[in-house]
């Protein structure tokens, strides 16, 4: 007997290294007229590192604010927080335990530690827009295409941490393959800023960008894109963007830092840690379709 098509299709996909959970999502692959693109741990390698510590004030050393940061991000699965965490055990720093710990998607944590109230988030969510002096700091640390984390302590900035994600190496030819398979370019959707978003987008070749998104945020945009007539197949890392995968007319899942939610929920995983698998299993399902239809 011969497979069928689209089941002989998932397994072809599993040798690139896509896991395709069903064949309905085999089928829907092809239709994709769209990809959107999470930022961090999806265009970029998700391994960030933290790059630079600029004080606010003068009571603190570089060394004692990364101890406090890391205390109150270390309950956070997001990367931002490992690379904060990895540069404290780098120095050799004693992460203190934290307290009372939240995290608010897309903007940050907060902990105590120490004894003190210490906030850990975007500019956007935590910084006073008075407060000249730290943005300007924050301003330079976006334009080299670093995100920008602001440290408070009792509700005072007391840091501007910058911190730099390389881009994958094969992002620039996944982009291309996307763009020239289904007549649109991709488009990213992140919940970092505008400026260093753009940093990003033009090193891989895409120029629609979506910034400063929070988790429902992106849920619109995929809705906007979809009202619109787009089929979007969106990729992300699970981490802040679980609900936009669940949205998308196909949620990609990356498999190697995704959030256990997301590897669960989304219609696709991509195990081999290569986005130039994506276009490789759209074109997959277009041939599997033609036989099929
Ligand atoms: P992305 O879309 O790039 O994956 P997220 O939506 O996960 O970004 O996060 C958006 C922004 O919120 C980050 O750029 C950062 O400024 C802030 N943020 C989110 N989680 C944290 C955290 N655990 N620690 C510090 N900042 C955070
Ligand atoms: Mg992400």
């Amino acid at each position: 007997a011969t497979m069928p098509p689209l089941l002989a299709a998932i397994a072809t996909a599993g040798r690139h290294g896509v896991l395709v959970k069903s064949a309905v999502v085999m089928e829907q692959l092809g239709t994709t007229t769209r990809v959107a693109f999470d930022k961090t741990g999806t265009l970029t390698r998700g391994v960030p590192e933290l790059t630079e510590i600029r004080c606010l004030g003068t009571e603190s050393s570089d060394e004692a604010i990364l101890r406090l940061a890391a205390g109150a991000e270390h309950a956070s699965e997001h990367p931002l927080a490992r690379a904060i965490m990895r540069a404290a055990h780098r120095r050799g720093l004693d992460v203190p335990p934290a307290e009372d710990f939240i995290a608010q998607p897309g903007r940050g944590v907060s902990a105590l530690v120490d004894g003190r109230h210490i906030r850990v988030g975007s500019p956007a969510a935590v910084l006073p827009a008075a407060d000249e002096n730290a943005t300007a700091i924050v301003e330079t640390l976006r334009a080299r295409g670093a995100t920008a984390v602001v440290v408070l302590g009792d509700g005072i900035p007391i840091a501007v941490l910058g911190i730099t994600d390389q881009v994958r190496p094969e992002a620039a030819t996944a982009v291309t393959a996307l763009t020239a398979s289904s007549g649109a370019p991709p488009v990213l959707l992140t919940g970092d800023d505008h400026t260093t978003a753009v940093q990003l987008a033009a090193q891989v070749g895409i120029t629609e960008v979506r910034a400063n998104l929070l988790p429902e945020a992106k849920v619109s945009a995929i809705r906007d894109l979809e009202a619109g007539g787009a089929r979007v197949t969106m990729v992300g890392d699970g981490i802040n963007d679980a609900p936009a995968l669940a949205t998308a007319h196909v949620g990609i899942a990356m498999g190697g830092a995704g959030s256990d939610l997301a590897l669960q929920t989304a219609d696709a995983i991509v195990i081999r840690d290569d986005l130039t698998t994506i276009p490789a299993v759209i074109a997959l399902s277009r041939r599997a379709r033609r036989v099929v239809l």
